[in-house]
């Protein structure tokens, strides 16, 4: 498999794209729907940076036990990427720590966006709450000032990410913005593209699949978990016999079945047999089952082909960041001249 790609072909003039994700574990059928299927669809139409956001897992998860772990887990993530289709030598794949000119870019930033301005930012009350944090850390106000200095680094024009991301593309916007007209012209304004699915709710009917939550079936998750995992999903809690008529709106089994069952022929039949009490949850859910394997085989496969190859994991991670630093230096060099700093 070929790791690299010229990297300045990464500004011969295709349009740009900069995502990532946190190392923080397994991806899961969220991440492909939210994000990580319209970055396979964009791989040849733009050129691709793709970060393992390993600085950001700090925000909530400071401490050696966990940061020991990182290079570990961004090689696990890489196998994601590599088993839904993401190619390395279209795309680069980076780690975030390896890229230090980020911070400096992120100090930068920090100085045109206020304190309120981060404190409404609406994935903040939401991860002290899921997380149970009372006190927020600064680092994680400057979650999105962080992801801003990533995006911008690259001059993104587009960011592929889940509806909960949008906010924080929407604070990058602001920030390329002001910068432009405080200094002058470097940044593009960048766009949140979301994916055809903007939050996937859980398999315990929360509204987002998520790896803090513990309600995900993960891509590398293997046919008989994930049939243990269907078998017990939450569907309509008012329904208690096979006979009763349920609710298929907002029901995860049949929202899971709309995303990923290509029958549409068997979902529109259980879907009037559900409503008129003729089938069985277990019925409904074997058949999610089946397709939710069939759709996670061909990634299964390509996972194998990789899984064993730590050398091949490291080398992508090795280049990309080579490339990605390159390209951040770059970058900083016309930040600085734009401010007289040179
Ligand atoms: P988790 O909540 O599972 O820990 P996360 O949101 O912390 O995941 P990130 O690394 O922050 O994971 O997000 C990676 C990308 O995946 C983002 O673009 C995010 O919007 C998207 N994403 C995560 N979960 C979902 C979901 N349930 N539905 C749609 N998109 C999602
Ligand atoms: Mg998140």
């Amino acid at each position: 498999m070929t790791v690299t790609k010229n990297l300045l072909s990464a500004s011969g003039g295709k349009p740009r794209i900069l995502t990532g994700d946190r190392p923080t574990g397994p991806l899961h059928l969220g991440h492909f729907v939210g994000t990580l299927q319209n970055r396979v669809k964009l791989q040849d139409k733009y050129d691709c940076f793709f970060i393992i956001a390993d600085l950001h897992t700090l925000t909530t998860a400071p401490g050696k036990d966990k940061t020991s772990t990182l290079n570990d887990r961004a090689r696990g993530l890489v196998l994601d990427y590599l088993s839904v289709g993401i190619d390395p030598a279209k795309s680069v794949i980076y780690q975030q720590s390896q890229v230090p000119e980020v911070t400096y870019l992120s100090l930068i930033f920090t100085n045109l966006i206020t304190v309120a301005r981060a404190q409404r930012v609406p994935t903040l009350k939401e991860v002290m709450h899921d997380l149970h944090i009372q006190k927020p850390s600064l680092g994680l106000l400057n979650y999105p000032v962080l992801q801003s200095a990533d995006i911008l680094m690259f001059k993104a024009d587009l960011v592929p990410v889940g509806k909960d991301q949008q906010s924080h593309v929407e604070v990058t916007r602001e920030i390329a913005k002001t910068f432009n007209k405080t200094y002058s012209q470097v940044f593009p304004i960048p766009k949140a593209l979301i994916g055809d699915v903007p939050t996937l709710v859980g398999t315990d009917g929360q509204a987002k699949m998520s790896k803090s939550i513990g309600n995900c079936i993960y891509l590398s998750d293997d046919a008989t978990t994930v049939t243990k995992k269907v078998m017990s999903m939450y569907t309509d809690p008012k329904r208690l016999r096979a006979t009763d008529p349920g609710t298929v709106e907002g029901n995860p089994v049949f929202i899971y079945h709309d995303v990923f069952n290509p029958n549409k022929a068997e979902i529109a039949d259980l879907k009037t047999r559900y409503q008129a009490g003729q089938v069985g949850d277990v019925e409904v859910k074997q058949k999610l089952a089946l397709a939710l394997n069939k759709f996670l085989d061909p990634i299964r496969v390509r996972r194998a082909k990789y899984e064993k190859n730590t050398a091949l994991l490291d080398k992508i991670i090795a280049s990309g960041s080579k490339i990605a630093r390159l390209q951040a230096q770059k970058t900083l060099v016309q930040v600085l001249s734009a401010m007289g700093l040179n």
